[in-house]
């Protein structure tokens, strides 16, 4: 069984009231970077006293720090179509909206918008598409992603589609592509059914049987999520955890990244009121839990949430944001929302405002796509990881990929402040000879020479 409801339900009544000392412990077991049980993560999804908050927050900051230094990763979504044959009662794409413009992008069309995205400076993007059976196809699908690779300079691609089988899997994974990300929405059953009324994905099971059949096809990179807002935060933060934990045992590696996207509202939805609203404060505790319980798991912020909101949650937890994105097919080319739009999205700007913003917090944007590339990936990169290996080398390699970015792709302004925040962490590197050679490279970086990493 990969999720447990009664277990859950169990877990969070009992962990509804907790001693100074019990805290006081389970603090001081994520204090060690190897996570947290079930039990640990309720009493802390259960916390409301300000004081006992105040910890938590300490210890995501601390642990956000320690294991992936101040990089932001940064990507883009790219909505490839907008039909879909699911109805779930949140999405604009659903079958029954009648009001949407649909659009499928032809080849061409997708490779005019990834043009767009590229003179942006973005490297990694995000392929998203509604549930079609033609539309959506999986050999439409591999052709987007070859013709991707082969004509833009965008070094890594991943993917948020509907579940599929092993066999397709593999042809995706053959296709060269990062992570595989599909969300369970919610985990709770009853609500799922509900949200879920008709086409393939009202199928529970089919969705939470997903993760296995990506890895089985050997796609060690997969990324999980809950729409929250949907169901009780707390019971869906402890469900992907659960799921998480099953698939680390099982398959000795759990996710590569978890995302958090919390329910906006949609053009078309069938649902009008979010069910069980989270609000900031709860959002913000979810995701410092989330960094605890699972340290070396990735977190993604989307651009459904307010530029304060992202900014607050980048020293909290979330390792990698999207910036200046559409959630429209061909939206890139028009720029406007439309009523092709999956939802409204909150933070508006631009991949150079976005950018120049991580660094005035003393952050680095990361256009980094080594570790894929030299095939650092699944378990590899969760024992680099672990070992904490892998924070110098993505500091380094980080550095290395803002320069070419305020090189090739900044505002005036951006590329002042990206060069001063380059000299100052360059400064911090302890050994002379990593120094000179990050110095030699920065400098090959200066006179055009694009891509390079350590
Ligand atoms: N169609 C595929 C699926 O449903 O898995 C993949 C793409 S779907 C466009 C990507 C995600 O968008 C969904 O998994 C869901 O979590 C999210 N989403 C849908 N409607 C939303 C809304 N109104 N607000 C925020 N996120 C939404
Ligand atoms: Fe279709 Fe995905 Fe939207 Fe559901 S969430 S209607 S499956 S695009």
């Amino acid at each position: 069984m990969i999720i447990n409801e009664h277990e859950i339900n169990k877990i969070l009544e009992e962990s509804a009231k907790c001693t100074p000392e019990e805290f006081t412990r389970i603090i001081e077991a994520g204090r060690l970077g190897k996570g947290l049980s079930l039990s640990e993560t309720a009493v802390l999804l259960n916390t409301t006293e300000a004081e006992r908050l105040e910890e938590i927050f300490s210890l995501a900051r601390e642990l956000k720090d320690r294991i992936y230094g101040k990089r932001i990763v940064l990507f883009a979504p790219l909505y490839l179509t907008n039909k879909c044959v699911n109805n779930c009662l949140y999405c604009g794409f659903r079958a029954e909206n009648k009001e949407l413009n649909r659009r499928t992008l032809t080849i061409d069309e997708i490779i005019e918008e990834v043009k767009l995205l590229e003179g942006q400076g973005h490297k990694r993007l995000l392929l998203v598409a509604g549930e079609h059976p033609v539309d959506s196809r999986l050999e439409y699908i591999t052709e987007a992603i070859e013709k991707i690779y082969e004509n833009c300079d965008i070094r890594r691609l991943n993917i948020n589609s509907a579940p599929m089988e092993t066999g397709e899997f593999a042809k995706l994974k053959a296709a060269g592509i990062g992570t595989y990300q599909c969300f369970q929405e919610t985990y709770h059953k009853e609500t799922y059914k509900k949200m879920h009324p008709s086409g393939k994905k009202s199928d529970y099971e089919y969705r939470l049987t997903v993760m296995d059949r990506a890895i089985e096809a050997g796609i060690d990179d997969v990324g999980m999520g809950v729409l929250f807002g949907l169901y009780d935060y707390r019971f869906d933060a402890l469900a992907l955890l659960q799921h998480a934990a099953y698939l680390e045992e099982k398959y000795k590696c759990g996710p590569h990244t978890i995302s958090v996207p919390r329910l906006r509202p949609a053009p078309g939805a069938h649902i009008e009121e979010v069910q069980y609203p989270i609000s900031d404060e709860e959002f913000i505790k979810l995701v410092a839990i989330i960094r605890i319980a699972v340290p070396y798991t990735g977190i993604i912020l989307s651009t459904r949430e307010s530029q304060a909101l992202r900014e607050t949650l980048l020293s909290l937890g979330v390792s990698q944001i999207s910036a200046g994105s559409s959630t429209s097919p061909g939206g890139y080319k028009e720029t406007k929302h439309s009523v092709s739009d999956q939802f409204y999205t909150n933070d508006n700007r631009s991949l150079d405002e976005v950018s120049a913003s991580i660094i005035s917090l003393g952050m680095v944007p990361s256009f980094c796509t080594a570790c894929y590339r030299v095939g650092r990936t699944g378990e590899d990169f969760m024992r680099l990881v672990k070992a904490g290996k892998m924070k110098n080398i993505c500091r380094y390699n980080a550095l290395l990929t803002l320069k070419e970015y305020g090189e090739t792709y900044a505002s005036n302004s951006t590329r002042e402040s990206a060069a001063e925040l380059i000299d100052i962490l360059m400064e911090e590197i302890d050994d002379p000879r990593l120094k000179e050679q990050i110095k030699i490279k920065l400098e090959k970086i200066q006179k055009g020479e694009r891509d390079l990493y350590i």
